[in-house]
């Protein structure tokens, strides 16, 4: 069953700053959705830890990326606590991330691009500076039913039931078109992904694991 949504107003003015007024430093949409799925990891862990649930140690957890390039996607996988399908709609309809309403303000102040992505956590938003369409499949832990939520932020977003094999979440980036200005494609390669990995999502305490699929 499909279910169509608005995102809510505030919601809808920072994508769309993210999606026209950002230029430089789109590469940071990387960090952003793996310290989400690292986030999301650590709260598995510690419920594991306070409810004393058995079989889930921080050493089985990882970080999956995975670049297609024939299908123009790259997967961000993880075995976090994942989102029911109220979370789905709650978090990510909305403005949910703390830094958003300084970045924002900032944004409409101005201020050199550059010093506001460096500041301020931008969050899942990010996303579509390099993707035209997400698919953010989750499944919450201890639940029986995964949820998919889609955007190409044009026309809202919508949660439908699907099948995802493991609890936590998958989200999957279908990337821009490149442009005359803009290389998109740099984002399916394994060697630039590894670099923005080192680069800023170093600090991780799970392990990153790469897949290319060349064709
Ligand atoms: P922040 O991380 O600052 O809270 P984000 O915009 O990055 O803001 O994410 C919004 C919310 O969406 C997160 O707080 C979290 O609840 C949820 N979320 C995002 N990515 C994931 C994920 N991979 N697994 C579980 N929840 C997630
Ligand atoms: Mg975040």
């Amino acid at each position: 069953m499909s279910d169509k949504k608005q995102f809510k107003t505030e919601s809808k003015r920072l994508l769309d700053l993210m999606i026209n007024s950002i230029y430089s430093h789109k590469e940071i949409f990387l960090r952003e959705l793996i310290s989400n799925a690292s986030d999301a990891s650590d709260k598995l862990y510690y419920k594991a830890l306070q409810e004393n649930i058995q079989g889930i140690s921080r050493e089985d957890m990882a970080i999956y990326l995975k670049a297609d390039k024939e299908q123009r996607t790259l997967t961000i996988e993880d075995y976090g606590i994942g989102m029911s399908k109220d979370e789905l709609d709650s978090l990510l309809g909305t403005i949910a991330h703390s830094g958003s309403d300084e970045f924002k303000k900032a944004l409409e102040k101005g201020v050199d691009n550059v010093d506001i992505i460096g500041q301020f956590g931008v969050g899942f938003y990010s996303a579509f500076m390099v993707a035209d369409k997400v698919e953010v499949f989750s499944k919450k832990y201890g639940e029986e039913k995964a949820y998919v939520w889609v955007s190409d932020t044009s026309d809202g977003y919508e949660i439908n039931e699907a099948s995802l094999d493991h609890h936590g979440t998958m989200i999957v980036l279908h990337m821009k078109p490149n442009t005359e200005d803009e290389d998109y494609d740099q984002y399916l390669e394994q060697y630039r992904i590894e670099a923005l990995v080192k680069k800023y999502s170093d600090y991780i305490r799970y392990p990153i694991k790469m897949d290319v699929t060349v064709s």
